[in-house]
């Protein structure tokens, strides 16, 4: 605890004062432009790999970047989920799973979470993920089926958060953009999924895949329907 109080004392002495108009203004509000959902993994940090300032990045995290399928239960992603697109109108949503997850790894072999039911209750709702994968990948050893689970599962939530009412109708008018990511540990490299093409391309910028969805509901395609 000693080090966090210390690193409070840093940020207050020399962080604070350097950014000191950008935190005065976001005092007044917020506008992020992303809803990033990920994993609560600490060797995750989404701010710092995609080098985001404070009141860019709206994040939710849990075990494993689950999205739980909508429902009118009451539920923290879902609400989330909702007032981002709602309150704060964010025009990207970032799925992204990474390399070593644990919960993953929890999911591939639930016999090793007999003293974690709350663990094992809520990664039921990657279940598809898990059948998807052992169904599919009946070749692969350990390493690729943990592999193939953390990208699989991406996809999986990502289909998933296209029940959430507010983000179908607004990706259906092409207004909301979506995407699939996988952050390496060890490389410190993010490989984003593409649509299109359907695989992942690693993220080196000269391109940016997306997952969102055709906008069939555009404007310019209404009169096709
Ligand atoms: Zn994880």
């Amino acid at each position: 605890m000693q080090r966090l109080i210390q690193g409070l004392r840093n940020f207050q002495e020399e962080i604070f004062p350097a950014k000191r108009e950008l935190f005065e203004s976001l005092a007044k509000g917020q506008q992020p432009s992303t809803l990033f959902i990920t994993c609560a993994d600490s060797r995750v940090v989404p701010d710092l790999f995609t080098q985001s300032e404070p009141g860019e990045l709206f994040v939710i995290r849990n075990a494993g970047n689950i999205v739980p399928p909508f429902s009118r239960q009451p539920g923290g992603v879902t609400a989330t989920i909702e007032f981002a697109v709602v309150a704060l109108g964010v025009r990207h949503i970032v799925v992204c799973g990474h390399t070593d997850c644990g919960a993953m790894k929890g999911l591939l072999h639930p016999e090793k979470l007999a003293a974690m039911p709350t663990v094992a209750s809520w990664l039921m709702q990657a279940d598809a993920t898990r059948r998807l994968v052992l169904e599919n990948y009946e070749t692969a050893d350990e390493a690729q089926l943990i592999d193939a689970m953390i990208r699989e599962n991406v996809l999986v939530q990502l289909r998933n958060l296209e029940t959430h009412p507010s983000v179908a109708s607004r990706v259906a008018r092409g207004d909301l953009s979506l995407y699939g990511w996988i952050y390496d540990i060890s490389a410190g490299q993010v490989d984003s999924f593409d649509a299109a093409e359907q695989r992942y391309i690693r993220l080196d910028g000269t391109s940016q895949p997306h997952a969102t969805p055709v906008a069939r509901l555009q404007k310019d395609n209404l009169a096709s329907l």
